[in-house]
């Protein structure tokens, strides 16, 4: 049986209530510190076009450490790791044209700790940071019944994230192995596909729709936002009401990711799915887009996002997930693979001339996507049982498009500076109840 490992991230709420003052100012001071570093190690890379931690621990290592003698050295390890990934996807966005800052900054609201750095009691939800000189504070963390399934699993990493508004989270990774059943060449499969405003589903028996109406939710919070912006003076009062409405928009979003991925998975238990396909992101061209650009990553990212819930729950059911190449799967006819046109019939039917097929665009992307799956694996040249070694199809890793950790914060910017051009048509009543709600 194969074994996967699933990764999962508890988010808590640090109790500050009861914290004394000079623990709260020991915390400080380590965020003061770790940000300092990680902007020093941010210079060095750019200077020396570093992006590997081994090259900026050899270089800045022994420095650093005699500058911060009572710093944990971990801190630092953990900083060169964090401003190789902070250099690395800076050099990347840099590539694509969607950062124009000279080099990154760190502002210093997260601080990477491994677990040298600190302890958590499961059992009375408490948490030990490593600070310096040796000594170690206890916090005490906010914690519901949504907490309690990772008692089971093994701890990872964590990250200590400190907000504008003064509160302090810690994001706990956690681990648990998933024994997945044996895949056998006629196991039933069902691909997703995700648009902007909907998910859709299945493979050659059925196809589902589930709305998620997530485009105009996002229009909504995009208003409000840009709202804030031009209305609002006050700095800090900005920032708080910003960062409010992006976590509340993120949190509605989810919750709909939440329902549309229970359905899918009842869905296939139902039909006797062994194995849920979706698209690789790594392989769209993010050049390619032209002026739907923002909406495009937009929707990347959430796109991303949602595949990671979806394949988490997944393999905590039982089922495979797989990531295929969705490379021209909206224009190609799954029967006959021509390519499709838009058809006159309606905005979202496409037409085959050669074979005489028109269907909805979503319902194509889905049953290409099946096509595709079956495919790459008779592109294996092995039977299909055992085609675990190939690297497109990746079976074991749990593999998810990844993001520069950065990017989202950068989406938020440009999508408040953005215009208006890329949403959906909205009547001007829409747009003036919105104006006025927020
Ligand atoms: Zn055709």
């Amino acid at each position: 049986m194969p074994v996967e490992e699933i990764k999962l991230t508890a988010r808590f709420k640090v109790d500050l209530t009861d914290v004394d003052e000079a623990t709260i100012s020991e915390i400080h001071r380590l965020f003061k510190e770790y940000r300092r570093i990680v902007n020093e190690l941010i210079e060095y890379a750019h200077s020396h076009g570093a992006t590997s931690p081994r090259r900026l621990w050899y270089a800045k290592y022994r420095e650093l450490r005699q500058r911060y003698p009572t710093l944990p050295s971990h801190y630092i390890h953990t900083a060169c790791q964090l401003t190789a990934g902070i250099y690395k996807s800076f050099i990347e966005m840099k590539k694509l044209g969607m950062c124009e800052k000279e080099r990154p900054i760190f502002k210093g609201r997260t601080i990477w700790l491994d677990r040298q750095l600190f302890r958590l009691d499961v059992e009375g939800w408490r948490a030990s940071i490593a600070v310096h000189g040796g000594r170690w504070v206890a916090l005490r963390l906010l914690h519901g019944r949504y907490h309690e399934k990772f008692k089971n699993m093994r701890l990872g990493e964590a990250r200590l994230v400190l907000k504008d508004d003064g509160n302090l989270y810690l994001n706990v990774a956690f681990h648990q192995a998933v024994m997945l059943p044996e895949i056998s060449a006629d196991a039933k499969v069902i691909a997703v596909d995700v648009n902007e405003n909907a998910i859709v589903y299945g493979n050659d028996d059925f196809i589902e729709r589930f709305e998620t109406n997530e485009g105009i939710i996002r229009t909504r919070y995009f208003l409000k936002r840009r709202r804030i912006q031009s209305r609002i003076r006050g700095k800090w009062l900005r920032a708080r009401l910003l960062e409010k409405y992006r976590s509340r928009e993120w949190r509605r979003i989810k919750e709909i990711y939440h329902k549309a991925v229970k359905r899918i998975i009842d869905k296939a238990k139902e039909a006797d799915v062994k194995i849920i396909i979706m698209e690789d992101l790594k392989h769209l061209n993010r050049k390619n887009t032209g002026s739907k650009e923002l909406n495009g990553r937009l929707h990347r990212w959430s796109y991303s996002r949602f595949q990671k819930i979806l394949e988490y729950q997944a393999k905590l059911c039982g089922l495979h997930v797989k990531y295929v190449n969705p490379r021209g799967t909206s224009k190609t006819c799954p029967i006959c693979g021509d390519e499709l046109e838009e058809s006159s019939n309606g905005r979202r039917l496409m037409k085959c001339w050669k074979c005489g097929l028109e269907e909805d665009k979503d319902v194509i992307a889905v049953k290409n996507l099946v096509k595709r799956y079956y495919e790459e694996c008779m592109d294996a040249k092995l039977p299909k049982t055992s085609f675990n070694g190939r690297r497109q199809i990746d079976v074991g890793s749990p593999r998810s498009p990844r993001k520069p950790p950065n990017e989202k914060r950068e989406e938020g910017q440009k999508a408040q500076n953005a215009k208006l051009t890329f949403l959906p048509p909205l009547s001007p009543q829409y747009l003036k109840s919105f104006l006025r709600a927020c």
